[in-house]
C-alpha cells in the first residue's frame, strides 16, 4: 500500500463514525447487525478495519488482521466479549493480502466454520503461503532485473522471499467460493457479492442494498490508492486497465448514496465521487509519466511521476511494481515504446 493520493483543498467526502472509532479489543454497532472492530497493522496505516455481521445463528467476520499475537488476544476479546453466546460460523476474506487473510485459518479451525473467499484469491494466496525462503526462482529474479534493480536490491528480494507464509495462519485445505453478483443472506438480508480487479486478482466487496452500506476493503479506500501492481507472478500482466475498468463499472452499478465500510481509514459516503478520483489520479498519473519518458528510462526511474513523497526502503517493491503498472498501461495504450538492452534492463520510451 502505497500513498500517493494527494487532495489539494477540497475532499469531496463526508466522513462517517469518526468520533466512534473503536478501541482495539472493542466493537462499534454501525447498522442493525453490522459491528466495526480494529486490529493494530505495523507501519503508518497501523489499523486493518474488520467487521462482525450478526447472522441468524451465528457471527459472520468479514477480515480477520495480521496473524500476531497481539491481533489474536484482542479476537479473544471480542470472541469473549461481544458474541452473546452465538459462534462464529463464517469467515469472509476480502481478498488475499495478510492483512485481511492473516487470522482466517486459525478462526476457521477455532469455531470448526468455513472460509469465503473468490477463487482467484484463495489459490494465489495458498501458493504464495506456500513459497519457502529457499525456493527464489530465476525469473523472478530476471522480472527485477528487468526493472532495473542494482545486485543489492536483488540481494533484498531474496532475503526476502518467502515471508508471506510466515505472516498468515494457514489456510483450511477447501473454502466455499464467492462469485460476482453472488447473493449472500447474512441475517435475512441479502448482500451482494461485487468482484474488483486491480489491486488483488479477484477482490470481495459486499454490498448491502437494504442497508444502504458496502464493505469495500481495500478496493475503495477514501485517502490512499492502493498498490495495483505488476508481480512476477505474471510479468506482462496489466492490472492498471483492470483497475480502472472495475472503479467504472462500480460507478455503474452501485447507487451513490451508500456508506462505505473500508478496510483502512475512515468510514465515508461519497462512493461515485471518489471512483472518479480514483480514476483520474491514475489518468494523470499516466499523463506524468508519459512527460518522464521524453528519454529512455528504467522502471525505478518513473517513481516522481506517481509519488508525491520519496520512495522509501519498505515500499520500494510495491512502488516499483505500481509503476511497471503504469508502464504496462501505458504501453497497451501505445503511449510507450519499451527495449531491453543486452544486461536484460528494460528501458521505457514515447512512443
Ligand atoms: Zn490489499
Ligand atoms: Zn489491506
Amino acid at each position: 500500500m502505497v500513498e500517493n493520493m494527494s487532495r489539494r483543498g477540497f475532499d469531496p467526502l463526508t466522513y462517517r463514525f469518526v468520533e466512534e472509532a473503536p478501541e482495539f479489543g472493542h466493537v462499534t454497532r454501525i447498522a442493525e447487525g453490522v459491528y466495526w472492530i480494529r486490529m493494530p497493522l505495523p507501519g503508518r496505516l497501523n489499523h486493518i478495519n474488520v467487521w462482525l455481521l450478526e447472522d441468524k445463528d451465528g457471527w459472520t467476520i468479514v477480515d480477520t488482521g495480521i496473524f500476531t499475537d497481539d491481533v489474536q488476544k484482542h479476537w479473544k476479546t471480542i470472541f469473549a466479549n461481544f458474541l452473546n453466546g452465538k459462534p462464529v460460523t463464517r469467515v469472509i476474506a476480502t481478498h488475499l493480502h495478510t492483512d485481511h487473510t492473516g487470522n482466517a485459518g486459525w478462526i476457521c479451525r477455532e469455531w470448526g466454520c468455513d472460509l469465503w473467499m473468490s477463487r482467484a484469491d484463495f489459490y494465489m494466496c495458498k501458493t504464495m503461503a506456500n513459497d519457502g525462503p529457499s525456493d527464489v526462482p530465476d525469473d523472478a529474479i530476471r522480472f527485477y532485473r528487468r526493472t532495473g534493480f542494482t545486485e543489492e536490491r536483488l540481494d533484498r528480494y531474496r532475503q526476502r522471499f518467502g515471508h508471506f507464509g510466515a505472516s498468515i495462519s494457514p489456510l483450511p485445505a477447501g473454502y466455499q467460493r464467492i462469485n460476482d453478483n453472488q447473493y449472500i443472506d447474512i441475517g435475512g438480508r441479502e448482500w451482494r457479492a461485487v468482484i474488483g480487479h486491480g489491486h488483488a486478482p479477484e477482490h470481495v466487496c459486499l454490498y448491502c442494498p437494504e442497508l444502504k452500506l458496502i464493505i469495500a476493503g481495500d478496493q475503495i479506500l477514501p485517502k490512499i490508492t492502493p498498490n495495483v501492481s505488476v508481480q512476477p507472478s505474471e510479468p506482462n500482466a496489466n492490472p492498471l486497465r483492470e483497475w480502472i475498468n472495475s472503479c467504472s463499472r462500480f460507478r455503474e452499478a452501485l447507487p451513490p448514496n451508500l456508506l462505505v465500510l473500508p478496510a483502512h481509514e475512515s468510514l465515508y459516503e461519497g462512493i461515485h465521487e471518489r471512483l472518479t478520483e480514483l480514476i483520474d489520479w491514475h489518468e494523470v498519473a499516466l499523463e506524468k509519466l508519459y512527460e518522464m519518458c521524453g528519454e529512455p528510462v528504467r522502471a525505478v526511474d518513473v517513481f516522481p511521476a506517481l509519488f508525491k513523497s520519496k520512495i522509501t526502503e519498505g515500499s520500494y517493491f510495491p512502488a516499483t511494481g505500481e509503476a511497471l503498472a503504469h508502464l504496462h498501461c501505458a504501453l497497451e495504450r501505445r503511449m510507450l515504446t519499451v527495449e531491453e538492452d543486452e544486461s536484460g534492463v528494460a528501458w521505457w520510451r514515447q512512443a
